[in-house]
């Protein structure tokens, strides 16, 4: 099992962000192995939304310190794509936010727990992790808003990366946080449908801007 370990060398200075419309950002973690995800968030006059927390307390606050760099506002939203907790586990750290998604990602991330040394990965430091899962939840979606701009969340169904894959559809930038889901499939084949309906007028371009990291 090698290949989960994390390789070395994977610094948190090597992440970066990325405006990809006006006011989003794509938060982007090399190397997307186990354990980095990338994430994104939104700006709005009053607010930030933000899509996925980060693994362990360091990542997620060099995270909470790159949106400091462009707003001064507060995120008030944080939506998590699914439970795996490189999305998850720096919820804590979100004070004040409402933690937003799917009923079962909330189960699931109950079912699972804090983190824990798990045989075929490396140690990793974790920081002071507190288990925080999302108190606001949904059955196939929300719609979220930052300012005037709408933002589809919608859970995909299965199979798909896991029960409780939402997606974060921007129809008026055709933008789409893919959360765990890679178009087409995902790490052990299963076909992810519900990206082709994502809605959009058709034939509509379609940019992911914060894909999948592991696991
Ligand atoms: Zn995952």
């Amino acid at each position: 099992m090698t290949s989960a370990v994390p390789p070395p060398g994977v610094s948190i200075a090597d992440a970066r962000l990325q405006e990809v419309a006006d006011g989003i950002y794509a938060y982007i973690q090399p190397d997307g192995s186990w354990w980095i995800n990338n994430t994104g968030f939104l700006v709005g006059r009053r607010g930030v939304v933000s899509v996925d927390a980060c693994s362990t307390e360091r990542r997620t606050r060099a995270y909470l310190a790159a949106i400091a760099s462009v707003t001064e506002q507060p995120v008030r939203t944080l939506i998590n794509t699914h439970h795996h907790g490189d999305h998850t586990f720096g919820n804590y750290l979100f004070a004040g936010a409402t933690i937003v998604a799917h009923d079962k990602c909330r189960e699931e991330m109950r079912n699972f727990g804090p983190p824990r040394p798990v045989p075929f990965w490396t140690e990793i430091d974790w920081g002071d992790i507190e288990l925080e899962p999302p108190f606001l939840t949904y059955e196939s979606g929300i719609r979220v808003y930052v300012d005037d701009l709408a933002c589809e969340v919608r859970h995909v169904g299965s199979p798909a990366h896991t029960t409780n894959d939402s997606i974060v559809w921007v129809p008026d930038h055709s933008l789409l946080f893919s959360g765990g889901l890679r178009a087409g499939a995902d790490r052990r084949g299963a076909q992810v449908p519900a990206l082709r309906d994502v809605g959009g007028p058709r034939g509509q371009e379609r940019r992911a801007v914060a894909a999948r990291g592991g696991p």
